[in-house]
This record gives C-alpha cells, sequence and structure tokens, in this order.
C-alpha cells in the first residue's frame, strides 16, 4: 500500500463559502494563540510547552471559546502539531522562529483522521466532499489515477480558490517496458539519454519573462503597502506622516495578475515533467543516471572572485563581481526553469510504482561527464566543450558530452545491478531521523499503540 495525495478543486456555494472562510479564521487564531502560548509561557515563566501539553489544553479552552465546540477535535490538535513541527523546524535550526499568522495569508486546516470529520463522496472522479464539523457538503472536480482509502483531507485556500487535498491508501499501477536508459541532466539540453536523444529545454518561464516584466512596471505607478517606511505627504509635518500604509486596490490587482502568469508556468513545467517522466518510465526498467547536488548546484555566486590563475578556463572567468553574479543568477534560472528536482523525484516515484529500478551514480568518484563510455578513461573537460572526444589514441571515441554521460551511468548502472541485484530494490520506508520531539501524527499514533500495549500487558 502507498500513499498518494489528490488534489481536488471545490465549488463552495455562498452559504458554505462563509462557513470555510469562519473555520479558516478560527483555526488561524488557534494557531497564534499556540504560538503565544508558547512564547509567553517561556519568557514569563523560563517553561518549555510542548505539544502534549497544548493538546492536553484544548478541551478546557473549548469551554471557554464555545465556537471551537462545533469544530472535528482532529483537526484542532493537527493545527496544534502544525505549530509543533514550525517549533522544530526552529528548534533545529532549519527555520526562523515561528510567527504569527495573518488570517488573510492562513492557508487551511487538516483532517487527520480518514474515519471522523470528513467523508469523501466520490470513487476517483469528481464528486462531494462532506464536512461533518461544519455540515456542509461541498461539490468538487478532479481526477484520481488510482482512487482508494482515504487517509486524510486538508482544505486549502489558495489565490481566491478552494481545494481539498486528500490522502489516500492505494495500489497504483503503471506498466514498464524492458528496456535500459541512462539519463543526463541540464539546462543546454534537458534530458540527454544513452540512445542519442535530445529533448531540448521548456524555457517556460523564459517565455513568460517579457510578460511579467510588462506586467509588473506597472506596479511601479500605484501604491505598494509599507511596513516600516516613512510616508511624505506634502503639506503636512514630518510627525503625522503614517509609517504604515496599505496597498492601494490597483496594486493588489496588478500583483494578482503577475501571481497568476507565474502560477501558469509552475503549471505548465509540472505538467511537462509528469509527460517525460511517464515516457522514460514506461519503456525502461532499468533507469540510471548521476547524482546531483542541485542545492550547491544554485546557490548564489560568491563575493569576490579570487585572483585567477594564469592557464586554463579560470582566466575568462570575469573579474567583476557584480557581472558573475548576474550570470550565475541567471544560470540558476535557466536550470531551475528546467526542473530538474522535479523531473527527478517524479521519476523516482514512478519507477517505484512500476517496479522499474532506479540508480544513482556517485558523481564524485565516477564522474560521468569526464569518462569515457567506450574506455572508461577520463578525459577532462569544460563546461564549453559540448563534444566528448576521447583522449586514447586507440579508442578516439567522439560522442555529445551530455549523451556519452548518460551511457556512462547506464555502464555503471549494469554493474551495480549485477553485483547487488537483491538489495537495490529493498529500500523500506525509513522515519527521518532528523525529526525530534514527538514527530508527525503517524510517529504520534505509534506511540499511542505502544502505551496502550503496555498498559495492557501491565493489566493482565
Ligand atoms: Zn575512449
Amino acid at each position: 500500500m502507498l500513499t498518494r495525495r489528490i488534489t481536488f478543486r471545490l465549488y463552495p456555494s455562498l452559504a458554505q463559502k462563509k462557513k470555510l472562510f469562519e473555520a479558516r479564521r478560527l483555526h488561524a487564531y488557534l494557531y497564534n494563540g499556540a504560538v503565544a502560548n508558547r512564547k509567553t509561557q517561556y519568557q514569563k515563566f523560563g517553561h518549555s510547552v510542548d505539544y502534549f501539553e497544548q493538546q492536553a489544553s484544548l478541551p478546557p479552552f473549548k469551554e471557554v471559546w464555545l465556537e471551537y465546540k462545533a469544530l472535528n477535535a482532529g483537526s484542532l490538535q493537527a493545527t496544534l502539531k502544525r505549530v509543533d513541527l514550525s517549533f522544530n523546524r526552529f528548534f533545529q535550526g532549519l527555520g526562523g522562529y515561528p510567527k504569527f499568522r495573518s488570517i488573510k495569508n492562513y492557508s487551511g486546516w487538516t483532517y487527520p483522521d480518514g474515519r471522523q470529520g470528513f467523508k469523501a463522496h466520490t470513487s476517483g472522479k469528481n464528486g462531494y466532499l462532506e464536512l461533518t464539523d461544519l455540515k456542509v457538503k461541498i461539490q468538487m472536480r478532479g481526477q484520481a489515477r488510482t482512487w482508494g482509502k482515504p487517509t486524510t483531507c486538508t482544505i486549502v485556500y489558495r489565490s481566491g480558490k478552494w481545494y481539498a487535498s486528500i490522502t489516500v491508501k492505494c495500489i497504483p499501477e503503471r506498466s514498464t517496458g524492458t528496456e535500459a536508459i541512462g539519463l543526463d541532466f541540464g539546462c543546454k539540453t534537458a534530458i540527454a539519454d544513452s540512445n542519442g536523444n535530445k529533448i531540448s529545454p521548456p524555457k517556460f518561464l523564459a517565455n513568460a519573462s517579457e510578460k511579467i516584466n510588462q506586467v509588473s512596471k506597472q506596479l511601479r505607478r500605484k501604491r505598494k503597502p509599507e511596513k516600516n517606511g516613512h510616508i511624505k505627504l506634502t503639506g503636512f509635518p514630518r510627525q503625522s506622516c503614517p509609517r504604515k500604509c496599505k496597498a492601494s486596490r490597483r496594486w493588489k490587482k496588478v500583483q494578482k495578475k503577475i501571481s497568476k502568469l507565474k502560477k501558469k508556468v509552475a503549471q505548465q513545467r509540472q505538467n511537462w515533467v509528469h509527460h517525460q517522466a511517464v515516457e522514460i518510465v514506461s519503456s525502461n526498467s532499468l533507469i540510471a543516471t548521476e547524482k546531483l547536488n542541485l542545492k550547491n548546484m544554485t546557490r548564489k555566486a560568491k563575493k569576490r572572485c579570487d585572483p585567477a590563475p594564469s592557464n586554463g578556463a579560470r582566466e575568462r572567468a570575469p573579474r567583476q563581481g557584480s557581472k558573475r553574479k548576474r550570470q550565475k543568477t541567471g544560470l540558476n534560472r535557466s536550470i531551475l526553469d528546467v526542473g530538474i528536482g522535479m523531473l527527478k523525484s517524479a521519476i523516482v516515484y514512478k519507477a517505484k510504482e512500476a517496479g522499474a529500478i532506479y540508480l544513482e551514480a556517485p558523481t564524485h568518484s565516477l564522474k560521468p561527464t569526464q569518462r569515457c563510455a567506450v574506455c572508461w578513461k577520463i578525459t577532462k573537460k569544460d563546461l564549453s566543450d559540448r563534444l566528448h572526444i576521447c583522449s586514447n589514441q586507440e579508442c578516439n571515441h567522439r560522442e555529445d558530452r551530455d549523451v556519452n554521460s548518460a551511457q556512462v551511468c547506464l555502464a555503471w548502472a549494469r554493474g551495480q545491478e549485477l553485483s547487488t541485484s537483491k538489495t537495490a530494490d529493498e529500500s523500506s520506508p525509513t522515519v527521518n531521523p532528523k525529526v525530534k520531539h514527538c514527530g508527525g501524527f503517524q510517529q504520534l499514533a505509534q506511540v499511542k499503540r505502544q502505551k496502550l500495549m503496555a498498559q495492557r500487558s501491565s493489566h493482565e
């Protein structure tokens, strides 16, 4: 059984919308209240509040704030869990101190238990979503590839639209071929495979950027929001000028236009990624690529270029910091525009569904771009050398740089597959070791079950 997430668009009626907004407001208040509780308890009394304490204080809280009684108890706990997780992120140094969230930007809430709170009246395509605590039955549209038993449901409000994101337990079916393929991802050619096929990058952002820039220009003449600035009003003394100011309606209107354009780019990219991944997985049962560290690849440019040595490519590197920065930003953008990370993860999970083997070659020890796919010898290359010409006189293999790299990965994977044919596909879902404290809801349920078992055995 695997877990899959399906997002449906909700079409609430006016009365239903009112109820949804009301529930969202209450959840946002609870979130902020929980953050404030932790903050003041620590600052004033030196007491650090954990998730269990907040969960235990929910029933007395509901006695005072009666409007919360109507809401699903599990969903309130899930909101407290959101607070807990964001504090955990902060304690691990992964994020900043949790902020209070404005109701305007609060995304929604979750029903963590499939047995209560919500009911999905659907067989995977369209249908109705029933929220038992709000007493609404909302029409929804969307289609699941494979439908199963619903486990959780998250209600999301994003840019004026309501969505229900439902996770289901299911057994997805997917077919795969018998061939093997090596892949190389890049920004000059998005995907190069070991058969010599090359797919050029889709350049969704690059194509839309002109339009986005055009619309963004309109922002300049509109009043933007100012948080700490000093807005000068002519004819008024400086003291009486406002420190804060809200964005004008026109500014918001343009901003909406921009986010719509950007969203379209993201959707186009996602669509492209899934199409490519399906095509690759459907005909290949062995897929090999190299390991990529995208975070390092798309890092910001270093501030100063160190004095270049006299020979080689470094001399050509620009000395000026700003130009270098611009170039690196452009390169990052073109790497991210392809969506390599998304593409890879799509291939990984689709391969898993289909039962295909996916292998990643260690880039540093294998050096797929430098190595010759025929004689396995290393030929040094610059980023500008688009052709692989083997330095070995007897081999003299000529191939496109990316295709050669893909072939090296495939050859490596074939060797791996022979040596460890059974251990490779036995990857069990492991609990993230970084998550401390009480973890997510699944881990919580596990702890609860263990406690119950211990209690039962002690009674007997
Ligand atoms: Zn060679």
